[in-house]
């Protein structure tokens, strides 16, 4: 039961999976766009219009990797909604999802592309049932960051363990879904070990779930040794094994005295107990910033 992320080789690679630009509803244009994730040191960048598969050809990367991409819109969730569903790696310029099912949705933005990504399902108001009902889809946002910033509505984790605990194999990722109408970017990333700086790489490697997802702390190490599970990872105050079955887990938060100063925490061994099949690595740091691992599950 290990992770991924932690044993593949190969050096890490920033970027962010969800971004719009003046091709919809964003504030800069592409290219502006661009320079502005490259200038913050960004190693790849998803453009994901509404609707619209931007040409990344016609761009100067600025030495970054294009991954072409569009966020299509389609199904009837519960509350009447329809599902933002992102595809990364879109094989060429994409119509609007026809009328539909949910389902029907995420099997027409699967032939779109490599991957798909169920956006933001705390901000839609979609259910966990919503996601559980639907199949086919490699992954969710577990963190939004326009979403966070714009109405507090980022995050999205007990959507994502409602499907772990059925035993649903999702990738987690946090995106900044940048418009720019507020600041909204360069705040929640991937970051992926591929081997190579190229967009089949980097899409090879997030398909085999080579990430974790951060809006800051940097997590160097997850190893599960016998019953703990070993962690390295920049400065943080709260470490947590988390996992989706009733009471189960385990976080450093109960180490913590009462009154007592924040710890700061760089390595610690988490206990793993009997019966658990599973975990994701959760840390929050001193500024309250946040990173999620994928899933480990038992083989
Ligand atoms: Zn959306
Ligand atoms: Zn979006």
């Amino acid at each position: 039961m290990q992770l991924a992320a932690f044993t593949a080789k190969g050096p890490w690679y920033k970027g962010n999976l969800h971004t719009h630009t003046t091709n919809s509803d964003g504030r800069f244009a592409p290219q502006a766009t661009v320079d502005l994730y490259a200038q913050g040191g960004y190693d790849f960048l998803a453009i994901s219009d509404h609707n619209h598969v931007t040409d990344v050809a016609d761009l100067d990367p600025r030495g970054m990797a294009l991954i072409p991409s569009v966020e299509l819109h389609g199904g009837v969730a519960e509350m009447g909604q329809d599902y933002h569903l992102v595809c990364i790696g879109a094989h060429g310029p994409t119509l609007p999802i026809p009328p539909g099912t949910a389902q029907e949705a995420v099997d027409y933005v699967r032939a779109a592309g490599r991957l798909v990504f169920a956006a933001h399902p705390y901000w839609s108001s979609l259910t966990t049932r919503d996601l559980i009902d639907i199949d086919g889809f490699n992954g969710v946002e577990i963190y939004n960051n326009t979403c966070e910033c714009g109405i507090g509505r980022g995050h999205s984790e007990p959507h994502v363990d409602a499907l772990l605990a059925r035993g649903r194999k999702i990738l987690l990722t946090a995106v900044d879904d940048a418009h720019f109408g507020y600041w909204d970017g360069l705040g929640a990333w991937v970051m992926v070990r591929a081997a190579q700086l190229d967009v089949p790489s980097l899409l090879d490697a997030i398909e085999a779930g080579q990430f974790y997802a951060t809006t800051g702390p940097e997590i160097k190490v997850v190893e599960v040794r016998d019953d703990t599970v070993h962690v390295e990872c920049s400065p943080v105050r709260t470490v947590a094994l988390v996992t989706p079955w009733p009471g189960c887990g385990w976080s450093t938060g109960r180490l913590r005295e009462q009154g007592a100063e924040d710890p700061r925490i760089v390595e610690i061994d988490l206990p793993l107990h009997d019966g658990e099949r599973g975990f994701r690595v959760e840390v929050v740091d001193h500024h309250g910033r946040r990173a999620w691992t994928n899933m480990a599950v038992a083989d």
